[in-house]
């Protein structure tokens, strides 16, 4: 893991002071700005100390009425560690957890530049985790999904297909396979082209997706083959919710260089049963289905023979 440069993290306005500064007036200065701690610097803006709130109630209770006459140099401690923007933010962690110390001046040719925290370092480690964790993320979403249409790949529903056939199995609890393939869709291409014909597979996707629940997957299967499982768990409300899609697209007027244009899909249905003994019949048992929807003449839905 590339770790974030210190000058990337720390604050570059660092409220600086003189050694000469009368305590109360830096208090004030403190308290003005909410800040916790100052970096004392010398006339060439180099630090020479630093001077915490912790400091300033110390020197508070112990010096009494005196304090009006005392100057930052009576309190500030010295010398001050320092470290370059340049360098990692792992080597200020370790610093500042070696010499429990909560602040470490930034310099570039012993020039006061900035300032970095605990509270900067924590922040960046926790950002630089999130980023890697949205990498992660995306890395597993290109590797499970189709580009063209944002659905899960074919790969990926393969794997799925198998996960909740022996979780089906196994608990009793049911599960559908609906094969999806476009009507004439050849004719799609031909008439207004290839990218034309992208633009139905990428809109046809949308309209599988947003009629399917949340906890159906919807993958594309094939070139213009889709696939939809879950739990769907009896054949009357399989066919209802495939019958659904149909029409929706049915009715979907599609627009391409100002020429409006319908598609038609055709279905098969498998819902698990206790004679399929495998993910990959069901599959074989909707692609069935889904050709006896074909030949019967398109544009409809066929269960399985196996659930008739
Ligand atoms: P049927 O009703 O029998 O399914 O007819 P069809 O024309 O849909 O079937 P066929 O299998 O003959 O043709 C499928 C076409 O889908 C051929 C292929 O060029 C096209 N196709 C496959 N993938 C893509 C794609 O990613 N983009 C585009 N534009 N076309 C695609
Ligand atoms: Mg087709
Ligand atoms: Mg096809």
């Amino acid at each position: 893991m590339a770790l974030m440069k210190i000058g990337a993290v720390m604050a570059k306005d660092v409220m600086a002071t003189n050694k000469e500064e009368p305590i109360l007036s830096l208090l004030e200065r403190m308290n003005k700005n909410r800040i916790g701690a100052v970096i004392v610097i010398n006339k060439e803006n180099m630090p020479i100390g630093i001077v915490t709130e912790r400091d300033i109630i110390h020197a508070l209770v112990s010096y009494r009425e005196k304090i009006f006459t005392k100057q930052v140099q009576d309190i500030m401690s010295a010398p001050v560690l320092t470290l370059d923007p340049d360098q990692d933010i792992d080597s200020a962690a370790i610093l500042m957890t070696l010499n429990g110390i909560r602040r470490i001046p930034i310099t570039v040719n012993n020039r006061l530049v900035g300032l970095i925290t605990y509270r900067d370092l924590t922040n960046a480690l926790r950002k630089s985790y999130f980023s890697l964790e949205e990498k992660a993320e995306e890395l597993q979403d290109m590797a499970n999904k189709d580009p063209l249409t944002g659905l899960f790949n074919k790969r990926f529903i393969n794997d799925e297909l198998k996960r909740q056939f022996d979780s089906g199995v196994k608990s009793g609890t049911s599960m559908t396979v609906i094969m999806i393939d476009i009507d004439h869709f050849k004719i799609v291409n031909d008439t207004y082209g290839h990218q034309c014909g992208d633009y139905v597979l990428k809109t046809l996707s949308v309209i599988l997706q947003t009629k399917s629940r949340e906890i159906n997957i919807v993958g594309r299967y094939g070139g213009e083959e889709f696939i939809i499982i879950g739990p769907i768990s009896e054949y009357k409300s399989s066919l209802f919710f495939a019958e659904r899609l149909r029409s929706a697209i049915e009715d979907t007027v599609f627009n391409w260089d100002s020429h409006d244009f319908h598609i038609t899909i055709s279905a098969g249905i498998c819902v698990l049963n206790s004679a399929i003994k495998d993910a990959k019949t069901m599959v074989k048992l909707a692609d069935e289905a889904l050709y006896d929807a074909k030949n019967n003449g398109r544009n409809q839905v066929k269960m399985s023979e196996k659930e008739k």
